[in-house]
């Protein structure tokens, strides 16, 4: 039985482009519905509108959307209210801008179960006064539902604010408060982006429970193919605000047959591509409403022909719920001979023979980073926190070493502290035979410019005051290396080629491009200094899997045209398989297993990076077509 259908449903901005066009999809009870792509493809805009919680300047413009034979759109704004966290429920990828910081979690749910729970019963209860927790029964259920989501020592954290929980845990208390409502559908808008592999593992599987338990039919939206092949019944793949491709997850992932959805495969990082490059998708989703004849991923499609360009493709059915939207499958005998054209992924070439290991670039042995906890007015130590508790590690020359774990085991502040950024508590950090631990302000800057760092956010990362050329100019001039002015524009129209970026991009500012190419200059600022190691800290976890992608093949290009070394802080164990040489697994300030890339990830022998491994989501696909 279908608990949600929706039927050729429109949100459009004010000037009339269209941000979702026309989709159509039906949820049945019990099932998991996911809906798949970049960002920027109406994901997100698509939940907002079946909520009827479209932002400012963005309306709903036609189809029909009825949950349980209820016609959402006729509803007024009063009953869309009793419908909203009641039948239908919505949880966040950011948990900690959800919940009221001022409330406690026992507050927000029992608000949610006197709006919607059991307690109402029917009645047009008004607010409550006082706090409905202090209610006989409430608070029991509150607890209750928190038990029910796994979150230990309910009766006591049902009286605390949200800043007391970590991640994983906030992320429980919003599954908590859409239960309370009973759902009948709930949408996961990226419900575990913000998560850990292993606290993502948790959540998901609490889902999968709870929909067992409870019938719940689930809208799923994610980028992460992963979370997909281990959660959904079916799949739609959205691009540019239009389902490209729809079938089940056995079907889509068995043989994915847009070439889109191809792509996104292809993109993918893991050991089995290690020496190809991954097929990166160029360019970026179209602005809204900018094509409106013709394919809307025909910019980027490598198998697009002249027709591509003219003609709007139809929506194919392949099968009983299977259908693509792309001239290759049309019925007529041009698309069938366009279809048998292929793909080729480039090969690499890599020079990693075992037999001639390169020498040592980076050796730290027993590195210590413990911070004082003070409290009271005279800011008495009173105990420390072990963030870095004894690491040695080594990088060789040319070689990456993978930094692996989880949010809090210290891998960043290990990185600060190689640069010397953080004082390290004790320990060594040789770097090109010399002891980097002690050195005066003046030494240690010389050897700065041989170490450098790429950040997570390049967003966040560069100045937004600055033109790019300025960016990469300030650590030249600060360091004086490359010579005079013109000499450095030479090296910096050198840097943008290498990176994969216009020459014209050095007098623009980084708002004015893309996330894939702020990281880009983010890496070309890095190479500006000509560094031998760089500390790239989760420099892909912010974007998609197809700029991902482009960045993944652009480090291993520059690794072996410039012979660089990496220390990659990650805890996406995908992109350790493409590209790491050796592993390390930090478990709370400590290196509990390291090795090659094949050991580690092949045979792991410590239990927690087998814990790491198994919650890692896998996904197996076949050639497509
Ligand atoms: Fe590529 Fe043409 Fe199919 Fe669009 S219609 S996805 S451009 S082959």
């Amino acid at each position: 039985m279908s608990i949600l259908k929706v039927d050729n449903l429109v949100a459009r901005l004010r000037n009339g482009a269209h941000i979702v066009d026309g989709i159509s999809f039906e949820i049945a009870a019990g099932e998991t519905f996911a809906l798949l792509g970049e960002s920027g493809c109406g994901k997100s805009m698509t939940a907002l509108s079946l909520m009827r919680l479209l932002p400012d300047g963005v309306e709903n413009a036609g189809g029909s959307v009825s949950l349980q034979d209820t016609a959402l759109q006729q509803l007024s704004e009063r009953e869309m209210r009793a419908v909203r966290g009641g039948t239908m429920a919505m949880i966040f990828q950011e948990p900690g801008l959800s919940l009221n910081p001022v409330m406690t979690v026992g507050e927000q749910i029992a608000e949610v179960l006197e709006l919607h729970g059991e307690r109402r019963n029917g009645k047009n209860l008004p607010p409550s006064q006082p706090s409905p927790l202090k209610e006989e029964g409430v608070a029991q259920r509150c607890i209750e539902l928190l038990e029910q989501v796994g979150i230990p020592d309910a009766a006591r954290r049902v009286h605390e604010y949200p800043f007391q929980f970590s991640g994983g845990m906030k992320q429980r208390v919003m599954i908590a408060m859409a239960l309370a409502g009973k759902p009948k559908l709930l949408i996961a808008d990226e419900p575990t982006t913000a998560l850990d592999v292993t606290i993502q593992a948790q959540v998901l599987s609490l889902l999968r429970d709870t929909q067992q338990q409870s019938g719940m039919a689930m809208l799923l939206i994610t980028h992460d193919l992963g979370v997909v092949a281990e959660n959904a019944h079916r799949v739609a793949v959205m691009y540019a605000g239009e389902i490209v491709e729809q079938a089940s997850r056995d079907e889509l992932f068995g043989r994915p047959l847009h070439p889109y959805t191809q792509k996104l495969f292809a993109a993918l990082p893991d050991e089995t591509r290690r020496d190809h490059q991954l097929t990166a998708i160029p360019g970026s989703v179209p602005p809204l409403g900018s094509i409106t004849n013709g394919c809307r991923f025909a910019p980027r499609c490598d198998r697009a022909w002249e027709r591509c360009h003219e003609q709007t493709p139809e929506w194919t059915v392949m099968a009983v719920g299977q259908g693509v939207r792309c001239h290759l499958y049309a019925a007529d005998a041009a698309g069938r001979e366009k279809k048998e054209e292929g793909r080729v992924e480039a090969k690499l070439s890599i020079s990693s023979s075992p037999f001639s290991l390169p020498p040592s670039l980076l050796q730290v042995e027993n590195l210590k980073v413990h911070f004082p906890i003070r409290k009271g007015i005279m800011q008495r130590v009173v105990g420390q926190v072990k963030a870095v508790d004894g690491v040695s590690l080594e990088i060789k020359q040319g070689r990456t070493l993978a930094l692996v774990g989880e949010s809090g085991c210290g891998k960043t502040t290990l990185g600060k502290a190689l640069l010397q950024l953080i004082k390290p508590t004790a320990g060594s950090v040789r770097f090109a035979e010399q002891e980097l631990i002690g050195l005066d302000a003046q030494a240690l800057r010389s050897k700065r410019s041989a170490m450098q760092m790429v950040f997570q956010d390049p967003y966040a990362s560069l100045n937004p005051k600055m033109r790019v050329a300025e960016i990469l100019e300030e650590g030249m001039t600060a360091l004086a290396i490359g010579g005079n002015s013109a000499a450095r524009q030479v090296h910096i129209d050198d840097l943008l080629d290498k990176c994969g970026l216009a020459r014209s991009a050095k007098w623009r500012y980084p708002h004015e491009f893309s996330g894939g190419q702020r990281q880009r200059i983010a890496i070309a600022r890095a190479l500006a200094v000509s560094p031998k190691l760089l500390i790239c800290d989760e420099p892909t976890s912010a974007l998609d899997v197809s700029v991902q992608a482009q960045i993944l093949n652009l480090l291993k290009s520059l690794q072996q045209e410039l012979g660089l070394s990496y220390l990659f802080i990650t805890h996406n164990l995908a992109v350790v398989d493409y590209l790491a040489h050796e592993v390390c697994v930090m478990y709370q300030g400590k290196v509990v297993e390291r090795g090659t890339a094949e050991q580690v990830l092949g045979s792991p022998k410590n239990e927690y990076t087998k814990t790491l491994l198994a919650a890692v989501p896998r996904i197996h696909i076949q050639q497509p077509v």
